[in-house]
């Protein structure tokens, strides 16, 4: 018997954790710069994440089509506007 694959590889990513917050659970990773290997779009300002800026990576845990789905729609933000969007709505 083994875990789903998913569960192995978030147990040994230390950048990971999972937060509840108002709108219910997220999977939040944190990319680091160096992996920050294009430009992004962040929901919260509506800014660029430059590459090489780390940043965090965030989707839902309770997404009612599957993390599978979920991860399909990840977002990456600020580090900054991800923890202002929950001080502001939470
Ligand atoms: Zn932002």
């Amino acid at each position: 018997m083994s875990p789903p694959r998913d569960l192995t590889a978030t147990a040994f990513d230390t950048n990971y954790s999972h937060e509840t917050a108002f709108d219910g659970g997220w999977h939040v990773r944190q990319i680091p710069a160096w992996r920050a290997v294009k430009n992004y779009t962040c929901p919260g300002c509506v800014g660029v994440i430059l590459q090489g800026q780390a940043h965090v990576v965030a989707w839902r845990s309770d997404w009612i089509m599957g993390d599978e789905d979920a991860g399909s729609m990840r977002r990456h933000w600020h580090s900054a506007c991800w923890r202002n969007r929950r001080q502001d709505l939470g």
